[in-house]
């Protein structure tokens, strides 16, 4: 080997495995040899599959010792398995899954890991300390908007214990079926955003008057006690507003009053049961499988021992290995609750006549990922080793601690919006192909699968698991990594690359209901 050219490598995830992932950055050249004695027949990208065997036609291609298809034509040893090679095998039947076959057993709890967060009067802890303006349709949301920016230019900086003030803004409220099936979903997830951990508990809400979305039935007071203590509602349309100055007058006034009361809050020390996890992952690629999402996986162990509640999504994504996760969950009942899940999307997905096939993206397939089975073997990884003790519909709040499967779609910003709503106070993002993605309302801690991504994008990636891949780190460092990244960036005392820039994606719902 010459001394310029850094050693080919592949990685091999399971010893049933017949196709590697390609390692070396820029990929490799025809003729490269590998330890392994096999020779590169063609060049492959960086993070494609190589065929490590001669694999016939119409036989399984194996990666994470599961069938991800099969042979298209016959694939020769070395030569580069691309999406084209590969079939597209049917999605697990719903109606014969293993259900709570194979629980793993309770690992050791961990003890004494703590972060310093906010005690809410709901018991709920925030990672940060935010007042939230709900807003109940989107005709408001330009006047909150508004109102935002000069509350933060005028009222923000004599509130300095007071990290952000973040209007929740939408497209929903208005020129809706509000009663259809489906309806549910943008509702709860707007009232449970307004009640997120990060918010301090009492949101403050902005109506215009006429909207099909009344206040009362976005937050009903009778859940909703610290309601009927406070003002917390302005009426755009209510007499007393003589112009669009007394608008924001008012709602400027009831967010002074709110600042002042969040600016006496205090970090506590809080153990880390207190944490509400939310796992995603954004523009995968053949890595994000080998090691992001297990070193993601990893901490997420750590989090379950610890007591937290971690949560995993993107029912898309997991719907090629819900066989595995039905036999994870801890009792029947669970598994029943993830297939409930995955069939009521299977269904959605079939009115609007596609299925999840369409899921991996131009990014995905030229990151190496050749279909949505390959990319759900990679995806769970995320959720660790735990038994799923839960299961939630999109955008209800989660009160379960473990790990729990919070249905959502993939997309990214749905997905944060819904993780949001179920209660979520920090994030852990992977990527492989790079997103500069961010939250407002929660840290954000991006995790990449490459270290080639990482060096290009170093102000953007927090942590670095290709060390993984190339040998550098293993699983268990960069997972460890995560877990106390995620503490001290939970108490404030480091700032995400998301945070640093501002970088906040906007709310996006979920609405499978008709609008009118
Ligand atoms: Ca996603």
């Amino acid at each position: 080997m010459s001394d310029r050219l850094p050693r080919p490598l592949y990685v091999k995830v399971n010893p049933s495995d017949n196709v590697a992932i390609i390692v070396n950055e820029g990929g490799l050249p025809a003729g490269a040899q590998f330890e392994s004695g096999l020779v590169l027949t063609e060049a492959v990208p960086e993070a494609h599959k190589v065929a490590l065997i001669d694999i016939p036609q119409g036989s399984p291609v194996i990666r994470y010792g599961v069938t991800i298809g099969c042979a298209e034509r016959p694939i020769a040893k070395g030569s580069w398995v691309h999406e084209e090679l590969i079939t597209h095998p049917l999605a697990p039947d719903l109606d014969n899954l293993p259900l709570a076959t194979t629980v793993p057993p309770a690992q050791p709890p961990l003890e004494g890991f703590t972060f310093q967060g906010y005690l809410n009067e709901d018991g709920s802890v925030g990672t940060k300390n935010i007042l939230g303006i709900t807003t109940t349709v989107q005709c408001v949301a330009a006047t909150v908007d508004f109102a935002v920016k000069r509350i933060k230019a005028e009222l923000l900086p004599s509130y300095p214990n007071v990290d952000d003030v973040i209007a929740i803004t939408h497209n929903y409220g208005c020129g809706i079926a509000i009663g259809a099936p489906g309806a549910e979903i943008p509702i709860r997830t707007l009232r449970n955003l307004s009640l997120n951990p990060n918010l301090g508990g009492a949101p403050l809400v902005v109506s215009l008057g006429c909207e099909k979305l009344q206040p009362g039935q976005l937050l009903p007071v009778s859940t909703l006690p610290i309601l009927s203590r406070e003002p917390y509602l302005v009426r755009l349309q209510d007499e007393q507003h003589r112009s669009f100055g007394d608008m924001v007058a008012a709602i400027m006034e009831m967010a002074e009053k709110r600042l002042a009361q969040l600016n006496a809050r205090k970090r506590t020390t809080r153990p880390a049961s207190d944490l509400v996890v939310g796992l995603q992952c954004g523009g995968s690629d053949a890595f994000s499988g080998v090691t992001a999402n297990p070193a993601v996986g990893y901490a997420a162990d750590l989090l379950v021992r610890a007591g937290a509640t971690v949560m995993f999504s993107e029912v898309t994504e997991v719907r090629d290995a819900i066989d595995l996760l039905t036999a994870r969950a801890a009792d029947p009942t669970v598994a029943r609750d993830l297939i409930r899940e995955m069939a009521w999307y299977d269904d959605y997905l079939g009115r609007g006549s596609v299925d999840r096939s369409a899921n991996p993206s131009p990014g995905n397939k030229r990151g190496g990922l050749a279909n949505i089975v390959e990319k759900a073997m990679g995806s769970i990884a995320k959720a660790g080793t735990s038994p799923i003790t839960a299961v939630y519909g999109p955008g209800e709040q989660v009160k379960t601690k473990g790990l729990i499967f919070a249905a959502t779609p993939a997309s990214d910003f749905i997905c944060g919006t819904l993780q949001l709503a179920a209660a979520m106070n920090m994030h852990v993002f992977t990527t492989g192909r790079g997103t500069p993605y961010g939250l407002a309302m929660v840290p954000v801690i991006k995790v990449a699968s490459r270290t080639s991504l990482a060096q290009r994008w170093s102000d953007l990636i927090d942590i670095d698991a290709g060390t993984i891949a190339s040998g550098h780190e293993t699983i268990e460092e960069v997972g460890k990594k995560i877990f106390d990244m995620i503490l001290e960036v939970a108490s404030g005392n480091k700032q995400t690359w998301a945070d640093h820039w501002g970088l906040h994606n906007e709310f996006a719902l979920f609405n499978p209901s008709p609008v009118t």
